[in-house]
């Protein structure tokens, strides 16, 4: 394997972008393309030249920069074959378990459907860094515009299964919003309450919340823990199945 390097930049309201080099083979992958000025900043800053754009979903602020992108490198499109016709100009389609290379790391594709119908996250799993668009955020999930819970939690829970050390970058920053509204049902979790302070203070500095790990969203994310007893309890639901205490906690935050 080669060690990647990550390059994470906010855009647009509040998305972020990130670009994944490989040193030994020169390659960069964009992963979505939010907007092709912070892309091309980004670029710019890091040295590296694009070759790679990898697609989560359809959605216009993670696909607006594809096609002025494409233009100036030529890079390679690669994106989800459920949203093929959603997304112009990809090269590649790619669906759930598929598995291929980049440089000497192997990546491999998990849908995750719920935001959307056709949602892929991609894995480095030497690397063992996941890009999950904008279906787990820190301390949320993405809402489901497509989807229903059963197949968001389903989604949910096979990202829980990746190692606790996985790292994790999502589409956006929305955690401190995300975590005050954990608080309103997980007020006693010790460790959500220390990661508030920290994210707090982030946000103070104007500082990014992320990436964060596969293991603090399983200690602190309400939508990986709908099997806590004691949310369980805050939710009136200790005898019901994990699909639908996640489906009320989803509810919940719509609502907030
Ligand atoms: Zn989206």
């Amino acid at each position: 394997m080669s060690k990647l390097q990550f390059h994470q930049f906010s855009c647009r309201e509040d998305n972020y972008g990130v670009l994944v080099y490989d040193r030994e083979s020169g390659k960069c992958i964009s992963i979505d393309a939010p907007d092709e000025g912070a892309v091309l900043a980004a670029l710019a800053e890091t040295g590296w030249q694009l070759s790679h754009i990898f697609v989560t979903h359809w959605h216009f602020d993670h696909v607006e920069g594809i096609a002025g992108l494409k233009d100036k490198f030529n890079c390679h499109i690669v994106g989800p074959k459920q949203e093929v016709g959603k997304i112009s100009g990809l090269d590649e389609t790619l669906g759930d378990g598929d598995e291929f290379k980049f440089g000497n790391d192997t990546v491999r594709v998990i849908a995750t459907p719920g935001h959307t119908l056709g949602m892929i996250n991609f894995y480095f799993v030497e690397n063992d860094t996941v890009f999950t668009g904008d279906t787990l955020f820190a301390l949320g999930c993405g809402r489901l515009f497509e989807g229903d819970g059963a197949m968001m939690w389903e989604s949910m829970r096979k990202l829980a299964e990746l190692p606790r050390e996985t790292v994790v970058y999502c589409g956006h920053e929305y955690t401190l919003a995300n975590g005050q509204f954990a608080m309103s049902i997980d007020p006693d979790n010790e460790k959500l309450q220390a990661r508030m302070k920290l994210i707090a203070d982030l946000r103070k500095k104007g500082k990014p919340t992320l990436p964060t790990t596969i293991g603090e969203e399983l200690d602190t994310n309400p939508f990986m823990r709908p099997d806590d007893s004691t949310i369980r309890e805050n939710l009136g639901m200790v005898g019901a199945s994990d699909e639908a205490v996640f489906t009320e906690i989803r509810t919940r935050k719509d609502n907030a």
